[in-house]
């Protein structure tokens, strides 16, 4: 029974990795060179899903709030600033290495910590990998030009607290927020887009006294779930783990991991840490409160989501098989609001001017106008058009026909039930936008 269900497990990860590539979501990086381990290209439609996935949680978290400041910082920063933020003495990882196959492992992912997985040889002693990119700032090559990936986009945000104090005056509690890449030098990048080396990071740093970090713990835990039942992954699979002290990060008082099913196992989704006042201290950074006239170090609440993961599970979440007709079709059942493409519009026939000019110039131009996610699609017959649409997400297929030139109206195709209705080309922004 077990087997039967791995398999469907695997089989499962299989037909997603192979559907984010036939249909342009996700690409292996430099595939035509052999492959770079760990690191993948967005095609047109995952560039898309991943759009809207950031703008939602800009929307929510920072465009709705008062209390919220945005930043895009530098991906290179000093290395004293990871020097202070202890990553470039602890953000390592423990791996063993094969003596015979010289294949490296992460120690603490593997059973055997002796024996060879691989080609049954011995392994060497545990070693520390620090796993930050280091790179050159500049011509020169001594060590002062030394510089790091950022392994996390938090510390960008606490080293522009000050900044970010100064020019804004906010009153505590108030948070920064930022949307941009990370790099870690992953031992055994895996899983598809679930653990790679080049990655997306939406977080936030929520600034605090110390005595409400309960509080907004818990209530940062209610925004996060929130959050990830509104963009449409699938709650039933969402499970909270508490972090053992042992297990957490260096600066975390409490930690909690949202873990997923996913095909492989039950793993990290997404964090919330308590990182009490360790980076602001490291970095020697203060806030005074101008009222009450005194000078605290605030405390932080950090909510983490991972882009990939986040688009990882909730592929996992919208993807259903179902049978009609003897035939199977598969589809990802997008939230209109996530969905790469809205709606795509099709003449009936690829070769009658007659259709192409009404639905170019009267469907999709003011389609594409008003919601830009428009698909344009004439390839094949109507059958395989709306196969391809299934797969991709697109919750609405209009066709122009016959009757749509004496008429003006459309058929449109609900992508979950199949079913079509007749609506008036005058009608359809308002249809589109009720659904949505
Ligand atoms: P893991 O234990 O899986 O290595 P982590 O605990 O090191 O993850 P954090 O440091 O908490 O991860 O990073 C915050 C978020 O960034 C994670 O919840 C995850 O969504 C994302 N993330 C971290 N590492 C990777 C990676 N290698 N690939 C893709 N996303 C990642």
């Amino acid at each position: 029974m077990r087997d039967i269900n791995k398999k469907k497990d695997n089989d499962l990860m299989e037909k997603i990795v192979s559907l984010c590539k036939r249909r342009g979501f996700v690409f292996p990086g430099s595939e035509i060179y052999g492959g770079l381990g760990g690191t993948y290209d967005w095609g047109h439609f995952g560039v898309a899903l991943k759009n809207n996935i950031k703008q939602n949680w800009w929307k929510k978290f920072v465009d709705s709030r008062k209390d919220m400041y945005g930043i895009d910082a530098a991906i290179l920063m000093r290395q004293e600033v990871w020097q202070a933020s202890g990553h470039v003495a602890g953000f390592a990882d423990p791996v063993v290495e094969c003596e015979k196959c010289k294949r490296r492992f992460r120690a603490d992912q593997i059973e055997d910590k002796k024996k060879c997985v691989e080609c049954d040889g011995k392994l060497g002693d545990l070693k520390q990998f620090n796993m930050m990119f280091a790179t050159k700032v500049g011509a020169s090559e001594d060590s002062s030009a030394t510089s790091y990936l950022r392994p996390e986009t938090a510390q960008g945000m606490f080293v522009n607290f000050k900044n970010t104090v100064d020019a804004f005056h906010p009153r505590l509690p108030f948070g920064m927020a930022q949307i941009g890449k990370a790099f870690r030098n992953e031992i055994t990048p895996r899983d598809f887009i679930f653990r790679v080396r080049e990655f997306e990071q939406m977080e936030i740093e929520y600034f605090i006294r110390s005595e409400d970090w309960e509080k907004y713990f818990e209530y940062w835990k209610g925004e996060m779930l929130n959050w990830m039942e509104e963009v449409g992954i699938d709650m039933a699979k969402v499970h909270e783990l508490e972090v053992a002290p042992s297990d957490r990060a260096h600066y975390s008082k409490r930690t909690i991991d949202f873990e997923f099913d996913y095909p492989f196992g039950k793993k990290e989704l997404f964090g919330l840490a308590y990182r009490t006042d360790s980076d602001l201290k490291n970095h020697k950074l203060e806030y005074v409160d101008e009222e009450e006239k005194e000078k605290i170090v605030p405390h932080v609440i950090e909510p983490t989501f991972g882009v990939d993961r986040a688009v990882l599970a909730l592929l996992l979440s919208v993807y259903v098989e179902d049978e009609k007709d003897g035939e199977i079709r598969s589809y990802l059942k997008f939230k209109p609001s996530i969905a790469p493409v809205i709606c795509a519009v099709s003449p009936l026939l690829k070769n009658k001017p007659e259709l192409v000019e009404y639905a170019n110039t009267k469907v999709y131009a003011p389609l594409k106008a008003e919601f830009g996610r428009v698909a344009w699609d004439d390839n094949g017959n109507i059958g395989k058009r709306y196969r391809k649409q299934d797969e991709i997400g697109t919750p609405f297929c209009i066709v122009v026909d016959f009757d749509t030139l004496k008429d003006d109206t459309v058929t449109v195709r609900d992508r979950d039930t199949g079913k079509q209705e007749r609506v008036k080309v005058s009608e359809l922004q308002n249809y589109i936008k009720e659904k949505i």
